[in-house]
């Protein structure tokens, strides 16, 4: 049997060996940390189970897609629903609104803040459709092997149809006239770590995605996706290791020939490397990571600073997912994409217990709390600037009726500092290398390695980008190219649930 290993157990990671089992390789997967899910992971005390990482569930089709495409049902391993309102907005005058479901409800709360903005909302989310089925088709559900590929005479014309070259806040400022309106609709752009005020058009279709296609949830929280695909590797026949972490790809003859640990090397037909791929290339390679395109500097994406709560007692008016605007909406992109501290952040707060209460003991919640922050790079006191921002955060819930400060039973933070050593990203940057125009696609680091035979790449810094369902569609691209490259030696079976 034609034989892989898979370096991380990330969401990527264990997508990707479900797909090459199923397909008819033997793989073993080898993880460094003590549990599979990498960002995605857990912190289980006192009857608590907090997610660390992702916690908006998009794009349920291709989440579940990576279980039926294997033959299982995706109903045996993961249990998903859609959520309403999608999120709850709080914005910095105080006002309010839900994102609904219903069509209708969520036109008169457009109207509730614009006159009007419950009309253009359908032409807004028109556009979005387009764009969101078009970059799909074009753009994120293909490999790219060649530049020829992505900018040839048949894909140039998307470039212009989707939008590639117009900012995306100007395109939501055409629709919407107020300030809170175009902050509803553009902030989705930090979903991949994008700052919207020099994001592309093309990334509208994250709005779309939240209000058309739907915020889901999965029971037992993201966490939950994570041990149903550890399930499905297992039923499919993949070992996983934890707490393994490799030391190096170990290089032989031109060609990737298997992984090196710290008690012996493990020799492969070929290695996939799951890790946050620029850390990969200056840790397992010993290379600098570089951008496709000779001479062209790699940009990174922004960090986060997370905070969790373990809340006795309720959390007033928050929703499951809540987005709190700061006052300088602008601003605040300017400096963490500028790597500044900026002194009134917006962040977002999520309640996981009010989608699965058993998440927490009786009568307790999860509070979440992530902070968009300049990635770890930057010059910046963290432990100064942990106090500061919960300090702010704190204070700021309590002027919106949720006093949490006494009630809170324990807490875990994790800054840009951590994200990047105990997650192993470079720079800490949460959603990996930064997705502008000049990093996607094939000008993305390529799911193949460009020097070393028999090295393949899966996750959020490879194409197509990051994200729970990016990191899924990745696995498959990388599936897909490896079954071509190496035609497995027997065919897999359907998993068995
Ligand atoms: C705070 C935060 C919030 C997010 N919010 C959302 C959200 O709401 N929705 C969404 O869809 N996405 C969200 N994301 C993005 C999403 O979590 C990621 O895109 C996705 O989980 C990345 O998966 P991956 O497989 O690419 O990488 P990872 O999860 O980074 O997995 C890589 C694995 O490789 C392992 N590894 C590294 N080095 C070694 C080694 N030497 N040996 C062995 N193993 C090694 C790591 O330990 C890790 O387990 C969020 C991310 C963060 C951090």
């Amino acid at each position: 049997m034609t034989r892989a290993l898979v370096l991380g157990a990330g969401i990527g990671g264990l997508s990707a060996a479900a797909r090459l089992a199923h397909a008819g390789y033997q793989v073993q997967v080898h993880e460094r940390l003590p549990r599979p899910g990498g960002r995605s992971n857990l912190i289980e005390r006192g009857g608590f189970r907090i997610d660390t990482g992702p916690s908006i569930l998009l794009m349920r089709d291709i989440v579940e897609g990576t279980f039926a495409d294997v033959g299982a049902d995706p109903a045996d391993y993961v249990s998903i629903r859609r959520l309403d309102p999608a999120y709850r907005v709080f914005f910095a005058d105080g006002t309010r609104m839900d994102a609904k479901v219903d069509r209708a409800e969520l036109r008169a709360e457009l109207e509730h803040i614009e006159p009007g903005a419950g009309a253009r909302f359908d032409d807004f989310a028109e556009i979005g459709d387009q764009l969101y089925r078009g970059a799909r088709e074009h753009f994120v559900e293909r490999n790219f092997r060649s530049m020829r590929e992505m900018f040839g005479v048949s894909n140039l014309p998307q470039f212009v149809s989707l939008r590639v070259y117009e900012p995306m806040h100007k395109l939501v400022g055409r629709h919407f006239r107020d300030p809170r309106l175009r902050q509803l609709f553009t902030f989705n752009a930090m979903y991949i770590g994008m700052n919207p005020f020099t994001a592309p058009a093309i990334y509208a279709l994250l709005p779309y995605n939240d209000t058309v296609e739907g915020v889901h949830f999965a029971d037992g929280g993201m966490y939950g996706v994570v041990e149903g695909l550890v399930r499905l590797c297992e039923d499919l026949g993949v070992e996983i290791v934890c707490d393994h972490p490799a030391t190096g790809v170990l290089q032989r003859d031109g060609r990737a020939a298997g992984l090196s640990f710290a008690d012996g090397d493990l020799e492969a037909d070929l290695t996939l490397v799951n890790a946050d791929w620029p850390w990969a290339q200056q840790r397992l390679l010993d290379r600098e990571p570089r951008h496709p395109l000779p001479g062209k500097r790699l940009r990174y994406g922004p960090s986060a600073m997370n905070f969790y709560w373990a809340v006795q007692g309720d959390v007033g008016n928050l929703e499951a997912h809540n987005i709190m605007f700061g006052d300088d909406y602008e601003g605040n992109f300017r400096d963490v994409f500028a790597g500044k501290v900026h002194e009134r952040p917006s962040y977002y707060v999520h309640v996981p217990t009010l989608a699965d209460p058993s998440l927490a003991p009786d009568g307790h919640h999860i509070v979440y709390v992530l902070v968009p922050h300049s990635n770890s790079d930057a010059p910046i006191d963290w432990a100064h600037e942990r106090d500061r921002v919960r300090e702010f955060v704190l204070h700021d819930l309590e002027a919106k009726g949720v006093t949490l400060r006494e009630r809170i039973q324990f807490e875990e933070v994790i800054d840009p500092p951590r994200w990047a050593e105990q997650f192993s990203l470079a720079r800490g940057a949460t959603f990996g290398l930064s997705h502008s125009v000049s990093q996607v696609g094939y000008l993305r680091p390529h799911n193949k390695d460009p020097h070393l035979r028999d090295l393949y790449y899966v996750g959020s810094s490879t194409h197509p980008g990051a994200g729970v369902p990016m990191v899924m569609l990745s696995a498959r691209l990388v599936t897909e190219r490896i079954v071509d490259e190496h035609p497995p030696a027997r065919r897999g079976a359907p998993a068995r649930a």
